[in-house]
């Protein structure tokens, strides 16, 4: 069966600005799954037979346009499931996210994406990356609608490379709920070869935290590794979350003889007040880099940030974000507690 080029290469397709003729945004491919295209970006993929309380699986990447790694693996997995080469047993979304952002090669044109969900891009009608907010967030609530909501059976993954290097390689940040982890989850994390894992204490403006709050979806943001031109990724270095994403998608089990991830919960945030705002640590500083207590981190006129507990670790220092914004995380290790009370 010839594979429409769509599908072939999606990247190739969504970067060129194609959009399909009104009659040709769906079809069948191998295995008799059937795609449907929804917006630049945006596509749907259904097994042929949907079972009742069949998972539903929102895949994105490209949210930061310039982290081409897993756009280029989530590309790639569209082409094997049309080719029949992966199996599909759960309904699929594909989203490539700021599109505009990948054609320029930036992280984003105006505002950064992944801090305007959950409503905040309506505070900045003007931004490039507002309406793609808005329609990502209608994306993903379609999607779920037709979904079951038994635990487990929505899923969301949000595939990033960081701009920094980081003491944990690949790590995951978990968006606030209020509920204890889900095991599946950590699980699934530990077949991703996820070796730390960030749990938020408070709602944020990232996909995965709309998706988790507005759908009901187990959601995670995966931080695979360092930001590179596209081409120029080794995507063996991917592999563990490629892998675990066609096992979460064929509906087998992957090897699980990793150790689960270790956790760090955040505790506070540097936020920039001002444009003397300065961090006063080296700025190429790793992620999770470990300060012990009494360590003067920031200052920002009358503002110090001096570390409380025995050890805290910075996470995604930025002292060039708007003035508002966040400019760090710190975060401290509870690991025992968090997964003794996994559900
Ligand atoms: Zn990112």
């Amino acid at each position: 069966m010839p594979v429409p080029m769509m599908l072939d290469d999606f990247l190739a397709y969504t970067l060129a600005g194609t959009r399909p003729a009104a009659n040709e945004t769906q079809g069948v491919c191998a295995n008799g799954v059937r795609w449907s295209w929804l917006d630049d970006g945006v596509l749907v993929l259904e097994p042929a037979a949907l079972e009742p309380g069949t998972r539903s699986v929102l895949v994105s990447a490209g949210v930061h346009g310039d982290e081409t790694a897993p756009i280029e693996l989530l590309a790639f997995l569209v082409r094997d499931i049309a080719h029949g080469s992966a199996a599909l047993t759960c309904r699929l979304m594909v989203i490539l996210g700021n599109v505009d952002a990948m054609r320029d090669a930036l992280r984003y044109r105006d505002d950064d994406l992944n801090r305007l969900f959950s409503g905040r891009h309506l505070q900045v009608p003007q931004s490039h990356e507002a309406p793609r907010a808005a329609a990502l967030e209608q994306a993903a609530v379609q999607f779920f609608t037709a979904a079951p909501d038994a635990p487990g059976a929505r899923w969301h993954i949000d595939m990033h490379t960081a701009i920094r290097a980081s003491a944990f390689e690949q790590f995951a940040l978990l968006p606030h709920t209020g509920k204890p982890c889900s095991r599946v989850m950590f699980e699934w994390l530990r077949q991703a070869r996820i070796s730390a894992v960030l749990l938020h204490t408070t709602r944020g403006t990232t996909y995965s935290h709309f998706t988790a709050h507005a759908c009901g979806a187990d959601a995670c943001t995966l931080e695979l590794g360092k930001v590179r031109p596209f081409g120029e990724n080794d995507l063996t270095r991917f592999a563990g979350a490629d892998l675990a994403l066609r096992h979460l998608l064929d509906g087998t089990q992957g090897e699980a003889d990793a150790a689960l991830p270790r956790v760090f919960t955040v505790i506070d945030q540097l936020t920039k007040q001002s444009e003397a705002f300065e961090l006063l640590f080296a700025a190429d500083v790793a992620n999770f880099t470990p300060f012990t207590k009494d360590t003067l981190l920031a200052r920002d006129g009358e503002y110090r940030y001096t570390v409380r507990h025995d050890e805290e670790r910075i996470v995604f220092p930025n002292a060039t974000v708007k003035p508002g914004l966040r400019a760090g995380l710190l975060v401290i290790e509870t690991t025992q507690q968090t997964l003794a009370q996994l559900v």
